[in-house]
């Protein structure tokens, strides 16, 4: 760890007075893999300046929404102009019906939507609308999965909350609920199963199949660094549900738009027939920058929403018109012929790069992406489920973490997160990654 950074470090201090942990989230801390967090002062395509005035090439992306790179010009222009009109009516507008038509028609299965500020209130929306849609309690959701921090939610979840849970002695054996503050009773309906277990979610339904209003799964999880759904898991998902009558939300806050165009639920639709979620969750890429997620499904599912039916929720900053302008010139500029291509040609070169120099170095090292979205694990084999991701040696990560940050590289401050790559990334800015990060493994 070097010294150089005594702006970002005199921040932080002040910041500590004021504001909890000197962080408005919890992971920006740097509590997983200690120093200074650095604190930003602009951005410009792939790469970020901190207070220091030290370049780092960006691979958070403000942890997913920033896929076309920072300040791209048609979303600033659109921000710009948007702001100028108004920067909130609290009344319905054009736009937020032209999002709402692009979600829909991107999306298989999804007929309406309700945009909402944040992936937490889109994740507590879809259960709220689960349950009242079904007239059933029981939520099934599977361990290092996160789904935001409403309280139904916060059992077993990944993220910032892995840091909590192994700080406490916990770890993967953390008992239901993973953060102080939810009573028991409030969870006593969220049922938590392994990932990838296929086997658990079979019996889950032949016990509770009559009271389980939904399943929720992130489809590549996350928030455990990245790992995929089986095929057959999802399948599996999906059955169960349809048989039991149960829905399945699919959040795909992290995924959506930021996988493949139609998600990663695209992506199951190619090997499983007529795959689609009940509902879907989505946040991050659809807002661009902005603060802006949603809720989609069909409508028979969307009519028991208020103000159609007797499910509550609202907000008065939903729908945000310098939000959703930001949003909608965002999809314009990812629904260009080619887009994913590249971008995943460009995530797939890193990730090869990464393993290439890892191999070279006799470090034990696997890694997967998708679109640009990648992970890294210091690990023999990928995990298929928060057990194994939770076997990393957290050591030799934060060593690597470090050893890149020095160099200008910004990699998630956290061995259970997954990284992004944006189409404002170069060839040479990868290159470059890769090079950084062979000095610091052979070194
Ligand atoms: N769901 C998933 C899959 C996420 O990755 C996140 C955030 N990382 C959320 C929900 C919550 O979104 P937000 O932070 O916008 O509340």
């Amino acid at each position: 760890m070097n010294d150089s950074s005594p702006r970002s470090r005199a921040l932080f201090e002040r910041a500590q007075a004021v504001i909890p942990g000197g962080v408005n989230s919890p992971v920006r801390a740097f509590r997983a893999v200690g120093g200074t967090p650095r604190f930003m002062a602009r951005a410009q395509g792939a790469y970020l300046w901190d207070a220091d005035g030290q370049c780092y090439i960006d691979y958070i992306g403000s942890w997913g929404p920033m896929i076309l790179g920072h300040g791209h010009p048609a979303v600033l222009a659109a921000v710009e102009s948007a702001a100028r009109e108004a920067l909130s009516f609290g009344a319905p507008t054009e736009r937020e019906v032209e999002l709402a038509e692009a979600l829909v028609a991107l999306l298989p299965g999804m007929e309406q939507v309700r945009l909402v500020n944040s992936g937490t209130e889109a994740a507590m929306t879809a259960i709220r609308l689960a349950r009242g849609a079904t007239g059933r309690s029981y939520i099934v959701k599977f361990e290092g999965c996160y789904h935001g921090h409403a309280d139904a939610l916060l059992v077993k979840a990944g993220s910032g909350l892995v840091a909590g849970a192994l700080a406490s002695g916990q770890g993967a054996s953390a008992p239901a609920p993973t953060s102080a503050g939810v009573p028991p009773e409030v969870v006593q309906h969220t049922l938590v199963l392994p990932y990838n277990d296929c086997q658990a979610l079979a019996d889950v339904f032949a016990r509770h199949g009559d009271a389980i209003a939904a399943v929720m799964m992130e489809p590549i999880a996350g928030n455990m660094n990245f790992v995929r759904a089986s095929r057959e898991f999802m399948a599996q998902a999906r059955a169960l549900s349809t048989q039991h009558g149960a829905l399945l939300v699919i959040d795909e806050v992290m995924t959506g738009f930021r996988v493949a165009l139609g998600g990663a639920q695209s992506l199951y639709a190619r090997d499983i027939p007529g795959f689609a979620a009940d509902i879907t969750v989505l946040g991050k890429v659809i807002g661009g920058g902005m603060p802006l997620a949603a809720l989609a499904a069909p409508r028979e599912i969307m009519r028991h929403l208020a103000p159609l039916g007797p499910v509550y929720q609202a907000g008065t900053l939903s729908g945000n018109p310098v939000a959703t302008a930001c949003g909608l010139a965002t999809l314009a500029q990812i629904s260009a012929p080619g887009f994913y291509e590249a971008l995943s040609a460009r995530t797939q070169r890193l990730v090869d790069g990464l393993r290439g120099v890892a191999q070279a170095a006799g470090v034990p090292f696997s890694a997967d992406s998708e679109g640009g979205m990648f992970g890294f694990f210091l690990l023999d084999q990928l995990p298929q489920d928060y057990a194994s991701v939770m076997r990393t040696d957290t050591q030799a990560f934060n060593r690597l973490f470090h050893g890149a940050l020095d160099r200008g590289v910004y990699f998630a401050p956290a061995f259970y997160e997954a990284g992004f790559v944006s189409a404002a990334h170069s060839d040479a800015d990868i290159d470059a990654t890769v090079a950084a990060v062979a000095e610091v493994l052979g070194g």
